[in-house]
């Protein structure tokens, strides 16, 4: 029986590669009338959040990738969600203690620096000494008794290689020197990623891991456990890593890369992962518009390619156009912009920042109009201030979006302090700080508050608008 796993963590915005690697997944279960499970790594307790997790679920639940067991449906291998595995994890850590494949190791943050600048210095890969690999079992329980922190690690061996099969790969070795003792446990008593991943893809029977080349390097950590457990090692797939049209890793300050902005610009559903799909995969007969459905009954991993797949939007567009012309007829056209435009969701943002400014339903527009644009045809003119030259108006708007990149979430005060800080920063009113905001974001120089505005717009159409009018 095939089974295959989304693991996303909840640490941000829906990523079109977590849909990308959801949906090969998706089909390689189906195709094997397998299952298709997702599960919430949410071991990393400071950076994972709710909003996000029902983020990710509602995207992929929105482009139609449903799953067989999870978080929100259940399943006879739950919980879903790691956070409620720790018993699970606590457990499987204590058979590698005993057996001596894990140990405890007290180094402290100042010792693990020390040791890995000597490493750098001599030209070592940085990595973990085994300091603490000879204390006695007596010494590691006084030392735990009196209550010192503590965390678990790996042992890794030090000479010969990993060698093991990537499905779309062949032979990958790794030396072992290459690989550090990892943490297992870390001293909040929590599972790392590798720890919780290797257990939970056992317990939850994953025959087959499709995920991410960027997880290669870690594959010989993994097998090790799998082998010091005892355990059969599942297939493992590697999937080639989206890019930006100049062939960089696909990264959001280059283009969007959450499932929301896309969303909330109107693309449709059908069209953004009909393109997914064409990332690293032809259908056998070279179309280019096809359903999930279709892609599953023509599925065949072996065929993925591995050249970087290009994410790029203008192909995007094309595609989308084309769904909207061909697969639309005016009445379901209609229908789907109706539900697009008039979202509830984002009315109730608009709705009280226009209410107090217009007449008639038919001020709505040209007074918010701006809620319902890509981007906006903005020119230097529109730039032109009093007292802020050109190039004032670009360095703010840089400003602008590095702080808005940093901020711990994206809500109206969080936002409003950025700006604060903007203005206090330049010596500047904070009138005339947020006039390059408001013409890149509102496309007006005076318009409804252009925080309130940003904060409805998300922060994926608030940094497309900005890298807009910087470029
Ligand atoms: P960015 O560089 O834009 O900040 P990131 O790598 O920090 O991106 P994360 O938020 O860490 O993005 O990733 C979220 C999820 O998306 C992870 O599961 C990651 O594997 C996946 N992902 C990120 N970048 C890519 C990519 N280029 N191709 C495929 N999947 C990706
Ligand atoms: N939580 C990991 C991620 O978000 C999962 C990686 C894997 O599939 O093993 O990328």
């Amino acid at each position: 029986q095939v089974r295959t796993r989304i693991a996303p963590s909840p640490t941000g915005d829906p990523h079109v590669g977590t849909a990308y690697i959801a949906l090969f997944n998706r089909n390689f279960a189906k195709q094997h009338n397998g299952q298709f499970v997702l599960r919430i790594e949410d071991t990393d307790q400071t950076r994972s959040t709710a909003k996000s997790e029902t983020d990710i679920l509602n995207a992929l639940k929105w482009l139609g990738l449903d799953w067989d067991e999870g978080p929100d449906n259940g399943g006879p291998h739950g919980p879903y969600r790691q956070s409620q595995r720790s018993d699970i994890y606590r457990e499987h850590i204590n058979q590698l203690l005993d057996n001596g494949q894990a140990f405890h190791c007290f180094c402290t943050a100042d010792r693990l620096n020390e040791v890995r600048a000597e490493q750098m210095a001599n030209k070592q890969t940085p990595g973990y000494d085994g300091h603490c690999l000879s204390l006695s079992k007596e010494e590691v329980k006084t030392r735990l008794d009196n209550g010192e922190s503590s965390v678990i690690r790996m042992r890794v061996p030090t000479d010969g290689e990993c060698v093991f099969n990537d499905r779309l790969r062949g032979e990958i070795r790794i030396n072992w020197s290459q690989i550090d003792m990892q943490v297992l446990m870390k001293s909040d008593n929590l599972p790392t990623y590798h720890f919780a991943n290797v257990v939970d893809d056992h317990l939850m029977e994953i025959t087959h891991v499709i995920r991410g080349e960027e997880w290669i390097n870690s594959t010989p950590k993994h097998i090790l456990l799998y082998q010091h457990f005892g355990w059969d090692v599942p297939e493992f797939c590697h999937m080639p890593l989206l890019r930006n049209p100049d062939k960089s890793k696909l990264s959001k300050r280059k283009n969007p890369t959450s499932i929301n902005y896309y969303r909330d610009m109107g693309y449709v559903p059908e069209a953004v992962v009909n393109y997914l799909g064409m990332m690293g995969w032809t259908m056998p007969d070279g179309r280019e518009m096809f359903s999930v459905d279709e892609m599953i009954d023509h599925f065949d991993i072996d065929r993925v390619s591995l050249g970087g797949p290009v994410f790029d939007v203008e192909k995007l567009n094309w595609l989308n156009g084309k769904y909207l012309r061909e697969r639309f007829d005016d009445e379901a056209f209609m229908q789907a912009y109706a539900e697009w435009a008039f979202n509830p969701d984002k009315l109730k943002m608009v709705v009280p920042l226009i209410k107090e400014r217009v007449e008639r339903f038919s001020d709505v527009i040209p007074l918010a109009g701006f809620f319902l644009s890509g981007s906006l045809p903005l020119s230097e003119a529109d730039f032109e201030h009093k007292s802020l030259q050109l190039e004032d108006s670009r360095r703010l708007l840089q400003f602008a979006l590095w702080t808005f990149e940093g901020l711990p979430a994206w809500e109206r005060e969080h936002i409003s302090g950025a700006c604060q800080k903007l203005a206090g920063f330049e010596s500047l009113k904070i009138r005339e700080a947020l006039f390059p905001l408001f013409v890149a974001v509102t496309g007006k120089a005076v318009s409804v508050s252009v925080i309130d505005s940003m904060t409805a717009l998300g922060l994926d159409v608030t940094r497309a608008r900005l890298r807009d009018a910087i470029n």
